[in-house]
């Protein structure tokens, strides 16, 4: 059997070591006899799992008692109405900073609750930047202000986060638990499992405990966030595999030594890439050097119509999921957590060679 090395963007890799575990538990949960995947989740041993997978993503990311940390269902974008329909009433104005398709999709969702002010963009120059924080047009009245923290079609990330006095909302789906974040300067943190955090399925919510409990009269009970922090997000049935899953990539972080462990890796491995990238003069970064995502690579080639070959060569020697996002072009190599600096390397080798060849 021979493991590929997968740059997808989403559902994405995920550690050797981890599926390994899950397949020796896979018909025998630690003398239970039975697969997690059988078990009710309002048994001991489910229970269980469940508090620990919560109790080690307070501590990886250092999430305090003031938030509650809930496991949902709907991926990230069930998030984008999640959000306004708990944190705003009708006729609220909301602030969004539009950095890419991610921001632009949250942004039509949120307008279906509240007024949104689109505070800043930088879709002029196809979301290549992240506009500076001097220039955002933020409401005086905003509930609340979005961001995206990672683009993950655009390949921006967010090297610092504002502070400007307005409760911060954060889409982290494909920047989760890659680097250390000081969570006390959000109001609410949400991601999708898929990027960085295990399969599909679940999406975590950090959301600060005293902004919970107004939620509009038609939000859906599985998207109330106090009802669902007050049933320890059980207030119906969860993807209990997935979350049982999720527990054992937090267990690998805290092994790769947390988030700063996680996050010296990811450096090296994006520092390779870029290096790679501004080293030739065959491939090219769209993005503005100041805000290149660690975790999303796009690139290019002088001629688009190598694009495919490349990617053709890349797969024929096992290296997955480089095409890139049709609006962006060229390639895209995502760096997610579990993906190893050997498959890096193998990149950047497949690269100097195609460019030898077409350069
Ligand atoms: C993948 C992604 C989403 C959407 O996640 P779903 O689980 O498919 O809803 C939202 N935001 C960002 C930044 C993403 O990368």
């Amino acid at each position: 059997m021979a493991r590929i090395f997968n740059f997808s963007a989403g559902p994405a890799a995920l550690p050797q070591s981890v599926l390994e575990q899950a397949q020796a538990e896979m018909l025998d949960f630690q003398g239970t006899g039975m697969s997690v995947m059988e078990m009710s989740h309002r048994g001991k041993e489910f229970v269980a799992i469940a508090a620990q997978a919560e109790a080690d993503f307070r501590e990886l990311l250092g999430v305090s008692d003031d938030y509650h940390v809930l496991f949902l269902q709907g991926g990230a974008t069930t998030q984008f109405a999640g959000v306004p329909l708990n944190l705003t009433s009708t006729g609220d104005t909301v602030d969004f900073v539009d950095t890419g398709a991610w921001s632009v999709k949250a942004i039509k969702e949120a307008g279906k609750y509240c007024n949104v002010n689109v505070a800043a963009s930088s879709k002029a120059s196809n979301y290549d930047t992240i506009p500076a924080v001097g220039a955002w047009q933020i409401s005086p009245d905003a509930r609340y202000l979005h961001i995206c923290s990672n683009e993950t079609i655009g390949g921006v990330q967010f090297q610092e986060f504002p502070e400007l006095g307005v409760p911060l909302v954060a889409d982290m789906s494909s920047d989760f638990l890659s680097r250390p974040v000081n969570v006390d300067q959000f109001a609410v943190i949400y991601g999708g499992a898929q990027k960085n955090l295990g399969p599909a399925g679940l999406t975590v919510v950090a959301v600060r405990k005293e902004l919970c409990g107004n939620a509009r009269v038609e939000t859906p009970t599985a998207l109330d966030y106090a009802v669902q922090a007050e049933a320890d997000s059980m207030s119906n049935t969860p993807p209990t595999y997935v979350w049982y899953l999720i527990g054992l990539v937090f267990a690998w972080l805290k092994a790769q030594g947390g988030l700063a462990g996680i996050n010296e890796l990811n450096q090296r491995k994006a520092a390779k890439l870029y290096a790679a990238i501004d080293n030739s003069n065959f491939y090219h970064s769209p993005v503005d050097r100041s805000v290149r995502s660690l975790m999303n690579v796009p690139f290019t080639m002088p001629d688009a119509s190598l694009d495919a070959q490349f990617v053709a060569q890349a797969d024929a020697c096992g290296l997955s999921g480089l095409k890139g996002h049709r609006s962006v072009g060229g390639m895209r190599a995502s760096l997610y957590n579990a993906v190893p600096e050997a498959a890096v390397d193998a990149l950047v080798e497949l690269m100097n060679e195609f460019e030898h060849e077409h350069g």
